[in-house]
């Protein structure tokens, strides 16, 4: 009997791809029940599914920030007992905290955090009545550590794995598992959507340094970075799929091995110094091409040999 995972955000990126491997599973162990908040925009999806379209996938609509939109997605599913949710459907925020708008802030919140956890409270009542589920969420390093001028989304990101390490006690009762998947940087649009909103703003309150180290120093980082360490969402949806596939699941799941050091700092110094330290030489003391070259190990010890742009 196929087990039934509904997947979020699945009109572009990781929830696409994973919706699509799931559904083309060779040995056909899933049916996917793949939604999204605009149903406009499900030709991708459609597209990338193929035969699997109206066999091991279906189209929902589902809002993650309405409640409405939830209950009807799962109310028209209720004949079949879901067994898997991956809550993956999230937005990036990135910008000076000062140039920032309240109503954005709440916006990433009430999606990223607060549209996951209403959704597990919405399903945990039948998986706990089944004795059995797996609850993936697609959380980021950023919920590990936080990175800079990225304060608010790693903020949400940090919510989340908080509430899921809190509640995988309890649903471990229930033989319910929670898996926390941590990629690091993924080329999807999630990036592309984040320089677009930049391009737009004017950064209102914000003091021409703080501006100059987001545009001039951060910005290019940021781009290079995605270069050098970036997956695809295919990697993605790979090693989600087989967090879902594995019998006995892990809490947590770092996909990408070269950014394993970066969050490795916090727990080799609980102070946080090592962290702190280590992302502002990154910052503002490697020349830009070497920036965040994560091949240079010394850099993270404090020992980087090459030239420095400005005696700090
Ligand atoms: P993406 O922008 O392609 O996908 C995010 C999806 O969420 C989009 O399809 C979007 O329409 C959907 N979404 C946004 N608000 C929604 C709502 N209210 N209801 C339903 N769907 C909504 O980017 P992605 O990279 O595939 O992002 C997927 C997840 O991966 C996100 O949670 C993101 O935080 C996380 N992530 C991304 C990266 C990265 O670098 N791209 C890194 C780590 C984690």
């Amino acid at each position: 009997h196929p087990r039934t995972v509904l997947i979020t955000g699945c009109s572009s990126g990781i929830g696409l791809h994973l919706a699509v491997k799931l559904a083309q599973d060779p040995q056909q162990r899933y049916h996917v029940i793949a939604t999204m908040r605009d149903l406009g925009k499900k030709e991708k999806l459609e597209a990338a599914a193929g035969e699997a379209l109206g066999q091991t996938l279906t189209v929902a609509q589902l809002d993650v920030c309405s409640e409405d939109s939830m209950s009807a997605c799962l109310s028209s599913i209720e004949e079949r007992s879901l067994d898997v949710l991956v809550n993956n459907a999230g937005l990036g925020i990135v910008g000076p905290l000062e140039s920032l708008n309240m109503a954005d802030i709440r916006k990433v919140f009430e999606t990223n955090f607060f549209g996951a956890v209403q959704l597990i409270k919405a399903v945990l009542p039948s998986m706990k009545q089944r004795r059995r589920g797996h609850i993936v969420v697609v959380s980021s390093v950023m919920g590990l550590q936080g990175v800079v001028f990225n304060d608010i989304y790693s903020a949400s990101k940090f919510a989340l794995e908080g509430f899921c390490e809190s509640l995988a006690v309890q649903l471990l009762r229930f033989n319910i598992f929670v898996s926390l998947v941590e990629p690091g940087p993924v080329n999807t649009d999630f990036e592309a959507k984040l320089v677009a909103q930049v391009s737009k703003a004017d950064f209102p309150g914000t003091d021409p340094d703080t501006l100059s180290y987001f545009l001039d120093v951060y910005l290019p980082a940021s781009k290079d970075i995605f270069q050098t360490l970036g997956q695809s969402p295919e990697d993605i949806a790979q090693a989600i799929a087989q967090v879902i596939g594995s019998a006995q699941p892990s809490l947590r799941y770092q996909t990408n091995a070269l950014y394993t050091p970066l969050t490795a700092l916090k727990y080799a110094d609980p102070s946080g110094d090592l962290s702190v330290h280590t992302f502002y030489r990154l910052l503002f003391r490697c020349q830009p091409l070497f920036r965040f070259s994560l091949c240079c190990l010394r850099c993270l010890s404090g020992n980087c040999l090459r030239p420095r742009v400005t005696p700090m």
